[in-house]
């Protein structure tokens, strides 16, 4: 829980366009989220927030006191998408700050599904992770770790919707909203053809590669999306892209065709590994994964999750099949891969 309280220290670095990023602790081995502040005349657009944890708060305080923003001054809150690390500290600054916050529809739906009143998602997600072979005792600790997100995502905002192809007004600059979805369904990326300057979210990170999940009630081929976003994304000239996590940066194109490249061998080795032999998901994500996801609930619900992204995105193109032996299904390569 505690790992990473003390790599994220209570400093705002300024990037060109005049773009404050600020560094949220996180309680995960991401260890920390990016979130953004854009100055005009009238005050600041905070982008992304952040988890509602204590220490996040912490450095919040701290940073908003060093930089003399009151919080007042915060007149928008606008989000790339719904994950917790992005999406955790939006109410709790829409109460300090009254402002709107911002994100698109389909973003803010997953959030009502996962920390609403009404939830049923973990209900789901573990039924699915049964079907595909996760031992018991680990469903129920994905469980009860999904639950403890509500408190740090609490209390939810009032929100206003965007959608791709709207312009926003974020600092001294235009952003074109573009749809990004794979990693999150509903995501938006912002892009400022001025400066050049891409707000990636979590769609293009430095360094490591954005997990892929198949998860209930969203679309059947995340990898599929994913992998056309990106496509679509390396359209866009971007001197400076400003991710959701670690640093911002200027390789923009080559870490597009990295995560392309990337998940063209997952692939390969999963047929690889399929044609050794036939076996369930949850076995193959403890191949693919290994020592990562022991005792981490965290990281299993992500491995898994994207494991089974890969497996449906093979099935779909009819590289695998699955047969449900015992309640669970197991994949095996068909004659064309
Ligand atoms: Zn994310």
């Amino acid at each position: 829980m505690t790992e990473s309280a003390n790599v994220v220290t209570g400093q705002a670095r300024e990037w060109p366009g005049g773009i404050l990023q600020v560094r949220i602790p996180l309680p995960f081995s991401l260890k920390w989220v990016n979130s953004y502040l854009l100055q005009d005349e009238q005050g600041y657009t905070l982008v992304d927030p952040g988890l509602h944890t204590e220490q996040a708060l912490d450095v919040w305080k701290q940073v908003l006191g060093q930089e003399r923003i009151a919080f007042e001054r915060i007149h928008s809150i606008v989000l790339t998408h719904q994950h917790p690390d992005h999406f955790g500290l939006a109410g709790w600054f829409q109460q300090q700050t009254g402002a709107p916050v911002y994100m698109s529809e389909a973003s803010y739906a997953y959030t009502r599904r996962l920390w609403g009143e009404e939830r049923s998602f973990a209900a789901d997600l573990t039924r699915l992770y049964r079907l595909h072979g996760m031992p018991e005792e680990l469903q129920d600790d994905i469980r009860d770790h999904l639950e403890s997100f509500v408190a740090r995502v609490s209390p939810m905002p009032n929100v206003s919707f965007i959608q791709a192809g709207d312009t926003l007004q974020m600092g001294s600059s235009s952003w074109l909203a573009i749809d990004a979805p794979g990693h999150a369904f509903g995501q938006l990326c912002f892009y400022d053809g001025n400066r050049k300057h891409m707000l990636c979210g979590d769609q293009v990170l430095p360094d490591i590669t954005p997990n892929i999940s198949l998860v209930p009630g969203e679309e059947e081929d995340p990898l599929a999306s994913f992998l056309r976003s990106l496509q679509e994304l390396a359209a866009y000239e971007v001197e400076l892209a400003f991710p959701g996590h670690r640093e911002p940066f200027a390789d923009y194109q080559g870490r597009i065709h990295a995560l392309l490249a990337f998940h063209d061998r997952r692939l390969a080795y999963i047929l690889e590994l399929l044609k050794d032999r036939p076996q369930h998901g949850f076995a193959l994500c403890q191949t693919l994964f290994g020592a990562r996801i022991a005792g981490n609930a965290h990281n299993l619900r992500f491995a898994m999750s994207e494991t089974l992204a890969h497996l449906v995105h093979l099935e779909r193109q009819s590289k695998v099949r699955s047969r449900e032996g015992d309640g669970v299904q197991i994949y095996e390569i068909t004659d064309i891969a």
